[in-house]
């Protein structure tokens, strides 16, 4: 069977790819621009100009939808808050489209989503699939991308959506830039520090998302976090230990933060307590990293 990743050159696609090979998947990208990539079909689309090459979905038996602009790369101007929704939403009609278009045979549909969903700072809340979404940007922009995604649904496509936690990894996302300082002697916890962070390790992450298009009992929303949320200072105490570097310094004023990346500061001043009930309650998931040590130990040793 062939899955088709879009965004498939990121972060998280470059290792799914690796991980669904492995388990015996053939892999096709959709990618703005050409690439060669060993044993892996790349097709293009050009989501402004509304075009996608049919070979991608006529290829498919599933889809996983990663492609999105960086939410952490840029402060968010007005101009960056529109890259980072309409490249979710509107590459998300695309592919709709393009499955009303053609003739396929696309049998699951995986969506990236994510914990953004609940709001930027819900305190120690525990936060459920069925909790109140939020109402600030990123919640706004997941809302958006997830109603996006459900028209996939409406085509009779199983539809499986991923509120994806703080995936951590060794080369990029959250995990490098909490490592830096602590490397260097800087590190500190982050306003409070009192805030929860709700992750994941990359190789759960992944694992997820096969396990989601090969048993077909995987429908609808699910949160994609490891079962235990830590809080900021935990997180940055633990990686001090693996890294076996001290704490030195007193917490970072979650307004300095705030100086420096304006409204963007959310996505490190601010957390949620969210749990992964549908996982544990109705599938039979295992993680192959659910304690934050080992997970560091493996990402960071
Ligand atoms: P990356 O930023 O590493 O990769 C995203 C990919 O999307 C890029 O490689 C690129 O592929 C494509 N892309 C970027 N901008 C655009 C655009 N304007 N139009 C179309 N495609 C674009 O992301 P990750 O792998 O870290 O994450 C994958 C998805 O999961 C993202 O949507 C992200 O928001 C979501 N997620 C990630 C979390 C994390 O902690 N990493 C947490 C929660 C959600 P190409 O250049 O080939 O077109």
């Amino acid at each position: 069977e062939t899955v088709l990743i879009t965004g498939g050159t990121g972060f998280i696609g470059r290792r799914l790819t690796r991980l669904l090979q492995q388990a015996g998947y053939q892999v096709a990208l959709l990618s703005r621009s050409p690439k060669s990539i060993p044993d892996v079909r790349v097709y293009q689309w050009d989501i402004r100009k509304g075009h996608i090459d049919p070979q991608a979905i006529a290829t498919a038996d599933h889809i996983i939808h990663l492609a999105g602009e960086g939410i952490a790369d840029e402060r968010w101007t007005d101009q960056r808050k529109e890259a980072i929704l309409s490249s979710r939403t509107q590459s998300t009609d695309l592919l709709v489209q393009a499955l009303k278009a053609n003739p396929h045979h696309v049998k699951s549909f995986m969506g990236a989503s994510a914990i953004g969903y609940y709001g930027g700072n819900t305190d120690d809340r525990p936060l459920t699939e069925t909790s109140e979404g939020g109402s600030d940007f990123l919640a706004q922009v997941v809302r958006a991308w997830e109603r996006s995604e459900e028209q996939v649904a409406t085509l009779g496509i199983r539809t499986v959506k991923f509120r994806i936690g703080v995936v951590l990894m060794a080369g990029g996302g959250a995990l490098p830039k909490l490592v830096q300082p602590i490397r260097l002697g800087a590190g500190a916890p982050i306003g409070s520090g009192q805030q929860y962070i709700s992750w994941i390790h990359l190789d759960d992450m992944c694992r997820l998302f096969i396990e989601g298009l090969s048993n077909t009992k995987w429908q609808g929303v699910y949160n994609a976090v490891a079962p235990m949320p830590v809080t900021n200072e935990a997180l940055t105490r633990a990686i001090a230990q693996v890294l076996h570097r001290p704490i030195l310094l007193p917490n970072i004023p979650a307004f300095a933060i705030k100086l420096m990346y304006g409204e963007m500061a959310i996505v490190v001043t601010g957390g949620n307590y969210v749990l992964n009930k549908r996982i544990t309650d109705e599938t039979d998931f295992q993680y192959q990293y659910s304690d934050l040590t080992r997970a560091l130990e493996n990402l960071l040793e």
